[in-house]
């Protein structure tokens, strides 16, 4: 087989990619370890900035975004008792955030796919990639016993943070950058009314919450727990005890609890590997880094590194500028690495981080919490990058 774009991993990234490149007329195959249907089943983000907005318009596939996406002017956050709005909308000068589940992102992404006929090859084991630096790139993977290949000009690696795009590229080319929490998030998802209107980013001394949603009638919570809790250890009825326990007394007993949908425990971990190129070979979205979920960001950088490689991409096929593709790298890092920051930030922020942090860095936290909260330039800079910082032009 023989393609322009081949495009490993059909998560958020690969999908999007692949629907962009489509409508710009590059021809582009996806190639998935996973089923259709486990890709479909994963729990993940939530929070779409305006940029992610506006690239899943860019590629036709908003429709059911705009119909039943929640549009959010403000987020609350909850810190040492006080309550304080983040009027995400009046700070940035008329931005806003919308509420719209990766799953349903991933879902309305495969239809669009399916209905253009663009090819996507699920089940693919032992996908690899050859000769990435050369001239002629091209994958080999294996499927129903038999081991195929894709010749193509260009690879993106959109195959997350366990993927293999990442390691087919010589260790001594890289250098990672990396930041382990000592907690994860307890998160529960279940067809409840979310408890308020926007979403709830609480500090208290049992631990970080957030009350976060899918829908007017879908919740996803989260409580920050050891990374010694066992999910098992979790009965439903633990979760939303604990959960009122760490929220104001108003908010709690306005709590709508239920049967869980899905209960899930996941490490929080900053990492970023430097470049996201190796000659033919693009990283793009958690192939090359992750973020804790504190900052709603990883869904958003991982569209904001396709709308650069897409953007170079067209203008290689449409006008010859090969000469952007080694630009690749630095333009997504950019913004990458501003993500990374407000993500550790808020992390930081709002996190208990028990003996991890010394006294003096306890007192450092509490007071970056009085200031960013108590100061108008404080909630801007929360504001302006929590609806996700502008992207930069391809030229
Ligand atoms: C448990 C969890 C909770 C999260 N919650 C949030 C959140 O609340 N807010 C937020 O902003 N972000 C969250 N994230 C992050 C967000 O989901 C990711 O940033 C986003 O999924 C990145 O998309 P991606 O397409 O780059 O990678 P992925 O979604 O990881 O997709 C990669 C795809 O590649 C496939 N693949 C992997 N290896 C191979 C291989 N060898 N061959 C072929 N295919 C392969 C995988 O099966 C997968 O389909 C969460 C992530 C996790 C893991």
């Amino acid at each position: 087989m023989k393609t322009q774009v081949a495009i490993i991993g059909a998560g958020p990234s690969g999908l999007l990619l692949g629907q962009l490149l489509h409508k710009a007329g590059i021809d582009n195959v996806i190639v998935e370890r996973q089923t259709p249907d486990y890709v479909l089943g994963r729990i993940r983000a939530g929070v779409l900035e305006q940029g992610t907005v506006d690239m899943l318009r860019e590629a036709g596939v908003a429709a059911r975004m705009d119909a039943e996406g929640l549009v959010h002017e403000g987020v609350e956050l909850i810190v040492d008792g006080r309550r304080v709005r983040i009027p995400l909308k009046e700070l940035t000068g008329g931005s806003t955030v919308v509420v719209y589940g990766q799953t349903e992102v991933t879902r309305d992404l495969m239809e669009a796919r399916q209905a253009v006929g663009a090819t996507t090859i699920y089940s693919a084991d032992n996908v690899q990639i050859h000769d990435a630096k050369g001239d002629s790139p091209y994958l080999t993977y294996e499927k129903d016993g038999q081991t195929h290949r894709i010749d193509c000009d260009y690879i993106a690696g959109c195959d997350g943070f366990h993927g293999i795009s990442r390691k087919s590229i010589p260790a001594e080319v890289l250098t990672h950058y990396e930041r382990v929490y000592p907690f994860g998030w307890l998160g529960l998802l279940s067809d409840t009314p979310p408890v308020n209107e926007e979403l709830i980013y609480a500090h208290h001394e049992r631990g970080f919450v957030l009350c976060s949603q899918r829908s007017l009638t879908r919740s996803r919570y989260y409580l920050q727990v050891p990374l010694t809790e066992k999910v098992e250890d979790w009965s439903d009825e633990r979760f939303w005890e604990e959960l009122k326990a760490r929220l104001p007394e108003d908010v709690a007993s306005r709590l709508v609890t239920g049967p869980s949908l899905e209960k899930s425990i996941a490490p929080l971990r900053s990492y970023v590997v430097e470049p996201m190129q190796y000659g033919k070979l693009f990283l793009v979205g958690d192939a090359a880094h992750i973020v804790p979920p504190t900052g709603a960001k990883g869904l958003n950088l991982a569209a904001s590194d396709v709308c650069y490689l897409y953007r170079i991409l067209v203008k290689v096929y449409k006008e010859g500028r090969t000469d952007l593709l080694e630009k690749y790298s630095e333009l997504a890092l950019r913004r990458v690495w501003k993500g990374e920051r407000f993500s550790w930030f808020m992390t930081n922020l709002l996190h208990d981080f028990g003996d991890a942090k010394d006294a003096w860095d306890r007192k450092m936290q509490q007071a970056d919490r009085e200031y960013y909260l108590s100061s108008h330039a404080g909630l801007v800079n929360i504001a302006e990058n929590y609806v996700g910082l502008p992207y930069e032009d391809v030229e």
